[in-house]
């Protein structure tokens, strides 16, 4: 009996909760298990998967894709006798040729470069090539696939050609080309990639977690002085985590500071980015500027709902709810105010993954600028209304890295020492 206990100490994992910093100590799971927080009911681990010819498969077929949709044209587009292609990479190219050169780049990494990094990587640390490697690159390669994860947008980029499809229809023919079918591809495979991807595997395939001291603890890390690794899960009672290198803190230093200070400039910039045009349509050599909600006016006169719907919530509506909630969370957490952490918790889920959709109107304007450019006749142009919107999504998006979801639950242990 004491053996069969010894035995599932030895093998169990100890993961810190990334919500509510309570430690679970975790049985082996079967593949398709996935142990829950106890307390918020967060994902703490799942089962290892042994999917490593899933992810070589699906890591290849992506990459084949996205070759293939960045080599022949994406769409067509007709008017009148005249008629005008664009390819994947126009969409970069386009803001480069109107100077906005920071916005080109960073097209072309959100759609493109980040996401072949990302499949990249993931097939090299699948195959049994990743032996060969040093440890040093297999961490560096470990931790470049979960930054990439987070600021892939492929598929963001697909709903906005779809948008900006519904948005031309009636302006001219429309044509889709190979890249358009392949780029379909691409993203489909390219999320199974990621969902395929064990990070748990990753990090134990580097150096397996049962070679780290464990720590008899129950309850929440910070009073044991412990802490988990935000890169590879692992606990720890050092500042620097052991396996990956990375810093550990028990609480994201000064949090509400930097929330509230990238919180204000993602404000400042939400300002301009719903004032100045986001793009200028160019008809007849008389250029017509078109803010964020004209768009939406101009999509509702035309009788197009779902479409001005979409861009009404993701570029007006979500980022102010995002803002609110952050500044919401800071003054709850400054304030010390008894909430529903749990309502609290799932809030800061949602809005933290919904964050980066309100980059579609800058991908709409984008396309349609790579494709409607029928000089002397139609042109649009992007305006400086687009590089302020997508600084406010990137200032917005660091602001919710910035927040430290565990204060919320600390507010419960000031409550129950109160009790
Ligand atoms: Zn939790
Ligand atoms: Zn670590």
């Amino acid at each position: 009996m004491l053996n069969l206990l010894d035995k599932c100490w030895k093998y169990r994992l100890q993961v810190v909760c990334h919500l509510c910093d309570h430690v679970s100590n975790v049985p082996e799971l079967n593949e398709n298990q996935v142990a829950v927080c106890r307390v918020c009911g967060g994902h703490v681990v799942e089962g290892a998967k042994h999917d490593d010819e899933k992810v070589i498969a699906f890591a290849t077929t992506a990459s084949i894709l996205l070759l293939c949709s960045l080599l022949f044209e994406l769409i067509s587009f007709s008017r009148q006798g005249l008629v005008q292609s664009m390819g994947l990479m126009d969409v970069s190219l386009v803001m480069v040729k109107h100077q906005y050169e920071p916005l080109g780049a960073l097209m072309a990494a959100t759609i493109t470069m980040l996401p072949a990094s990302l499949l990249l990587f993931a097939f090299f640390l699948h195959t049994p090539l990743r032996k060969l490697l040093p440890t040093s690159l297999q961490i560096f390669m470990t931790k470049a696939i979960f930054f990439c994860k987070d600021w892939s947008m492929p598929e963001i980029f697909l709903v906005a050609v779809l948008v900006s499809l519904v948005k031309i229809t009636s302006l001219a023919d429309i044509g889709m080309g190979l890249s358009f079918w392949a780029y379909i591809g691409f993203v489909v495979f390219f999320l199974l990639t990621m969902l395929n991807i064990h990070r748990q595997n990753l990090w134990d395939s580097i150096s397996h977690h049962s070679k780290y001291p464990q720590y008899p603890t129950r309850g929440r890390a910070i009073d044991s002085d412990v802490g988990g690794c935000h890169t590879c899960d692992l606990i720890t009672k050092e500042s620097e985590c052991p396996r990956c290198h990375s810093a550990v803190h028990t609480r994201n230093p000064q949090s509400v500071q930097k929330t509230l200070a990238w919180l204000a400039t993602a404000f400042m910039l939400y300002i301009p980015a719903n004032i100045a045009p986001i793009l200028i349509t160019v008809f007849l050599n008389s250029p017509e500027p078109s803010t964020i909600i004209g768009g939406v006016a101009v999509l509702i006169e035309h009788g197009s709902y779902p479409i001005a719907i979409v861009i009404f919530v993701a570029s007006v509506m979500l980022p102010l709810a995002k803002m609110a909630a952050f500044a919401l969370f800071c003054w709850v957490v400054t304030k010390q105010k008894n909430i529903c952490r749990l309502s609290f918790t799932q809030i800061y889920m949602i809005a933290e993954f919904l964050g980066k959709w309100s980059m579609i109107d800058v991908y709409v304007v984008a396309v349609l600028a790579a494709l409607v450019q029928l000089s002397g006749m139609m042109e649009i142009v992007p305006g400086v209304g687009a590089v302020y919107f997508s600084l406010m999504v990137i200032a917005s998006m660091i602001a919710a890295h910035s927040f430290d979801p565990k204060l919320l639950w600390d507010l419960e242990q000031k409550y129950a020492d109160k009790e």
